[in-house]
């Protein structure tokens, strides 16, 4: 199912609905631990996971078989992102071809981060520059077949941090055939919706996504809201500096600050959420469990896994 098809039905009804985004890890071991937590949270009802692009080799082909898992075996809507970072055309064409067999419909199209190796990002020879040439090579050769997404920073990006012009790159994402945006992680909720006022002032009127990274430890939030150039509001820092060695009470109180500014979000009109979860279930689990989302016989699953109803378990 198209993600722009699920956001419509969640408009429609008014219920707010949630993703989740794994990244492919780096061991064996790593990936099948992985599996088993996707299995578990399949239970806390997203309605589609997304699998993050990592440029090279193994990383790579790991994000087409983990989409094929996800999307064949746990029946789970999957989002593959697909970057241009050391991508030639047949690489592109290679990946997409996996994803299609899949079943998979969804891609998030982006120009990616420069390999580790590299400071700056350059584009291959026979590659893609911008994400917004992905868009259009994927529209050129899959037509409707997949629902294309794209990135979008309301607080700027890694090397643009130019308001303005990144607006402009927006809309020609969108332009291109873009049919929803999920943004960078952020915790300042004013500024994220002031940036969307901006979007649609453009005419930009897609789905927009937010993207929230919920509070694991001290340490991992200000590294990764600082790795992002994220703004934290000083009262997030004044709750969360004092207790910053008590990982059990940051992961209560950023509960607490991220289901907040998730009801913000929601209460803009907004009704679906990204979760970044790391890889991890307990603090986007805590999060979800005080927004009351979390299945209960009050608000049951809609859908066991496939392989669980077959075996009659679901
Ligand atoms: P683009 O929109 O192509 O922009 C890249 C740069 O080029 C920007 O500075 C932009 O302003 C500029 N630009 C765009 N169009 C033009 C133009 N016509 N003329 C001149 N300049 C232009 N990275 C990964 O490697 N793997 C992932 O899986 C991944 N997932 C992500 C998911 C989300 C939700 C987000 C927000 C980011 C993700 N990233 C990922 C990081 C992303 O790849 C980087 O932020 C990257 O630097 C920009 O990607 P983009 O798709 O926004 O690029």
């Amino acid at each position: 199912m198209h993600i722009r098809e699920m956001l419509a039905d969640a408009e429609r009804t008014h219920a707010p609905s949630f993703s989740f985004e794994y990244f492919p890890p780096k061991t064996a071991q790593g990936v099948q631990n992985l599996y088993d937590r996707i299995e578990r949270m399949y239970n806390f009802g997203p309605k589609f996971i997304d699998i993050t692009w990592g440029a090279g080799g193994r990383i790579a082909e790991l994000t087409c078989e983990m989409v094929v898992q996800a999307q064949t075996y746990f029946g789970l809507e999957t989002c593959m992102h697909l970057t241009c970072t050391d991508m030639g055309e047949d690489k592109v064409n290679d990946a997409l071809r996996k994803a299609y067999k899949a079943g998979c419909t969804n891609i998030l199209a982006l120009r990616g981060d420069p390999p580790r190796e590299k400071e700056k990002w350059q584009a291959t020879d026979d590659g893609f520059r911008y994400a917004k040439d992905l868009v259009a090579h994927i529209k050129r050769n899959y037509g409707d077949h997949f629902d294309i997404g794209v990135a979008g920073y309301p607080e700027g990006c890694d090397d643009n941090r130019d308001e303005e012009l990144l607006l402009d790159h927006l809309k020609e994402k969108v332009d291109t055939g873009a049919s929803f945006i999920v943004t960078q992680m952020f915790y300042d909720v004013d500024n994220f919706l002031r940036w969307v006022d901006k979007v649609r002032a453009r005419g930009i009127t897609i789905p927009i996504i937010p993207g929230i990274m919920p509070i694991a430890t001290y340490a991992s939030f200000v590294r990764r809201a600082n790795h992002m150039n994220c703004k934290i509001p000083e009262d997030w820092m004044a709750k969360l500096e004092p207790i910053k060695n008590d990982d059990v009470a940051v992961r209560e109180i950023g509960k607490t600050l991220v289901a907040d500014m998730c009801r913000k979000i929601l209460a803009a009109g907004i009704r679906h959420l990204h979760f970044y979860t790391m890889n991890l279930a307990q603090a986007t689990r805590m999060v979800l469990e005080e927004l009351d989302w979390m299945p209960s016989p009050n608000r049951p699953l809609k859908q066991a896994l496939p392989w669980k109803q077959s075996l009659g378990l679901g």
